[in-house]
């Protein structure tokens, strides 16, 4: 039962591998789907040490924000979960900020 489990995960790993061709004619956002809920919100996840196997494959955890599925991925998506949440980050900062001194001011 558990090997079919972990050799399960391990295929679902590899059938998240998109060929390189469609990797170069996807466009840059909503090309991640979460498989369980089909949220395209992703985090980058915290690495464990099993996950050893996963990143010299060159694949990297992330997790949906909306259900909390943990996923592998290549790399550089991973890389660009992690630039867009930043980028998302700043923003909210930049509008609690902007929100915080308009209510000093009035
Ligand atoms: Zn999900």
């Amino acid at each position: 039962m558990l090997e079919q489990v972990a050799d399960e995960s391990i295929l679902n790993a590899f059938t998240l591998i998109p060929p390189p061709v469609c990797r170069l004619s996807m466009p840059r956002s909503s090309t991640m789907e979460c498989k369980l809920c089909g949220s395209p919100s992703f985090r980058v996840s915290r690495l464990r040490v099993p996950d050893i196997c996963q990143l010299v494959l060159l694949r990297y955890p992330v997790r949906c924000r909306t259900c909390y599925k943990r996923e592998f991925v290549g790399f550089f998506t991973a890389l660009r979960v992690r630039r867009e949440n930043k980028v998302r980050h700043q923003e909210e900062r930049r509008r609690r900020m902007r929100n915080a001194s308009t209510a000093r001011q009035i």
